[in-house]
């Protein structure tokens, strides 16, 4: 079972970079901790730009939430609005509500 792992952007510099695939939370669904963070890698999310004395924008320890997204997951999920970026099944979601819909229609089978 998959899980839903979360990156928190640090806000080096004291901005946050957000484009197509990366905004301050960006969350990848996959089946463990090494995938996801692959997953991130490809999304170059570890190679951005960052103040030295603020550090890198992620670290490679995404806070995994279990795949039970009927639970507490969900609604602390959609409460991230459209600071996020979600990546499912190779679709990027940029509003957390769209992506919690497509884990659980995902999930109800
Ligand atoms: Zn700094």
């Amino acid at each position: 079972m998959p899980s839903i792992f979360v990156f928190n952007q640090n806000n080096s510099g004291g901005y946050c970079i957000v484009d197509n695939d990366i905004a301050e939370v960006v969350a990848i669904v996959a089946n463990d901790e090494d995938y996801a963070n692959i997953y991130a890698e490809e999304l170059g999310m570890f190679d951005l730009p960052y103040c030295k004395c603020c550090g890198r924008r992620f670290d490679n320890s995404p806070y995994e939430y279990n795949y039970d997204v009927y639970g507490i997951s969900a609604r602390e999920i959609s409460s991230w609005g459209d600071t996020f970026r979600g990546h499912y099944n190779g679709t990027v979601y940029t509003n957390a509500d769209s992506f919690v819909a497509a884990v659980l229609e995902f999930a109800a089978y």
